[in-house]
């Protein structure tokens, strides 16, 4: 190896639920390793949070917006998974110039999100040695991907039609209606992406996942201490989060001081991820269901959004419109003592990480689950979709208390009462919170899973 430290540049489709984890891989490679990283992303997500958040790197992880491609003749309704994948496989002749010039560096990897496997050609055409695939969710989600496949051959119709879930080697059985919205539409361009994706990750050199053992055991088993023929190895890399120094702003936010001011392990945190926006009637459910439960909580509202379509959130993280108004009459006065609201986005860590905090209402995004996770916050979901990582984490290890469909108030104050102080569930799910995190922790540690998964990856540069 040259005097020059490693470098290694990774893509970050759009979205924070990709860039920081991405980021905090970055972050670890720089601290334990001593190599640089390029973050590249894309000029859709330039919003105010992003930049906020890359500017706050350290100067070993630098960052470079790609040109704009023109994405306007994408029908209105396209998803989210499609809008990222036509941006990468556009930017294809952009990724492969800017690692080009990356030739004073020593180029020792290239790394891409799941949405991002396009990208490798770009990697190839720029003469890039390693080229790995980044999975910002768990292993159950890879499995699925790595299987989709021999699924798409064997299952006729849609998921959601199936009579019996579905079962992956190492897997919680996933009844059809969880598996990934993006999955549920053989007739989505969406759904025929993750088919390529799921074909081309298999041209990864190594796939890392933002997950670690403890979490999903069997998994791990199968997936990254057995070697399967055309299978990369797998690699559990996590739980790769922001750090809580990270968000420390100044001056300090609002809703952490009004933490300051709750008593230790009191309160509930309500958010639902970076596009996290729930129906009307859902929302009014929700506040109703708060309000019921009588504890106190701190709530990211976000306007809710009836079309199902790309939520603007996703990309912005700010929402359009006041999304106070959409709140049941009354109810921000009738609520004022025992909950905070925040619009749009809050310092998540930090409100995790906070002594007041025992609970999180989460919809299970993977990032949001591995946050409480390493903070120990018991967790209930309450998404607006049924999610696929609920499923694994609430029947799998008994992680999380789902709120039952229909979700009306009665069921989320239910649910709140028995995840904050029940003898049952509750108690349940908090000591597995409390086993949990202390096994995140430990992997990140000298020695660790996770630390020791990472060296294996470097390891391989200098040969
Ligand atoms: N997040 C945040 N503040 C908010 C909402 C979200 O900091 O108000 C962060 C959250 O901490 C997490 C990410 O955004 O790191 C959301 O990722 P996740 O995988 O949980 O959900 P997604 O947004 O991908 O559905």
């Amino acid at each position: 190896m040259t005097a020059r430290p490693p470098h290694v540049a990774m893509l970050a489709t759009p979205g924070m639920g990709h860039l920081i984890p991405l980021a905090e891989l970055a972050r670890r490679l720089a601290s334990r390793h001593g190599a640089t990283a390029t973050l590249l992303t894309f000029a859709s997500t330039a919003s105010a949070t992003q930049r906020a958040f890359l500017a706050s790197l350290p100067p070993a992880v630098a960052s470079l917006r790609l040109p704009p491609v023109d994405l306007s003749d994408l029908p209105r309704g396209a998803t989210i998974e499609t809008r990222m994948s036509e941006e990468t496989a556009r930017s294809v002749p952009a990724i492969a110039e800017a690692l080009t010039k990356m030739e004073t560096t020593c180029l020792v990897a290239f790394v891409t999100d799941i949405f991002g496997t396009d990208a490798f050609d770009a990697a190839r055409a720029a003469g890039v040695g390693r080229r790995y695939l980044f999975n910002p969710t768990n292993l159950h989600m890879l499995s699925l991907l790595l299987r989709l496949p021999e699924l798409d051959a064997s299952v006729p119709g849609a998921f959601r039609d199936l009579d019996e879930p579905v079962r992956l080697t190492g897997c919680v059985p996933i009844p059809g209606a969880y598996i990934l919205s993006p999955l549920q539409d053989k007739g989505d361009p969406c759904y025929r992406w993750m088919l390529h994706h799921a074909a081309r990750c298999r041209e990864a050199d190594a796939i890392l996942v933002n997950s670690f053992d403890a979490v999903e055991p069997e998994a791990a088993a199968v997936l990254c201490r057995k070697q399967e023929t055309g299978r990369p190895p797998v690699y559990n890399v996590g739980p790769l989060i922001l750090t809580e120094t990270d968000t420390k702003s100044s001056p300090r936010a609002a809703c952490l001081e009004w933490l300051d001011r709750q008593p230790a392990r009191s309160v509930i945190f309500v958010s639902f991820g970076s596009g996290g926006a729930l129906r009307t009637e859902q929302m009014r459910e929700l506040a109703l269901g708060l309000e019921l439960s009588g504890q106190r909580f701190p709530w990211v509202v976000r306007s809710p959004s009836d079309e199902g379509a790309v939520s603007d959130n996703y990309y912005d993280a700010e929402s359009k419109e006041d999304p106070f108004v959409f709140l049941p009459e009354g109810f921000v006065e009738r609520t004022k003592d025992v909950g905070f609201l925040v619009a749009s986005w809050a310092p998540q860590i930090g409100l995790l990480a906070h002594e007041a905090t025992g609970g999180f209402l989460t919809h299970c995004g993977w990032n949001s689950t591995l946050e409480s996770l390493v903070h120990g916050a018991w967790r209930a979901d309450g998404g607006m979709a049924s999610h696929q990582n609920a499923v694994m984490l609430a029947e799998g290890i008994g992680a999380v208390i789902p709120v039952p469909e229909p979700k009306r108030k009665e069921t989320v104050a239910r649910v709140v009462k028995e995840l904050m102080a029940g003898e049952q569930k509750g108690a349940a799910v908090r000591a597995t919170v409390a086993e949990l995190q202390k096994a995140a922790l430990e992997g990140l540690g000298e020695g660790g899973a996770a630390t020791t998964a990472l060296a294996e990856v470097v390891e391989k540069w200098a040969t």
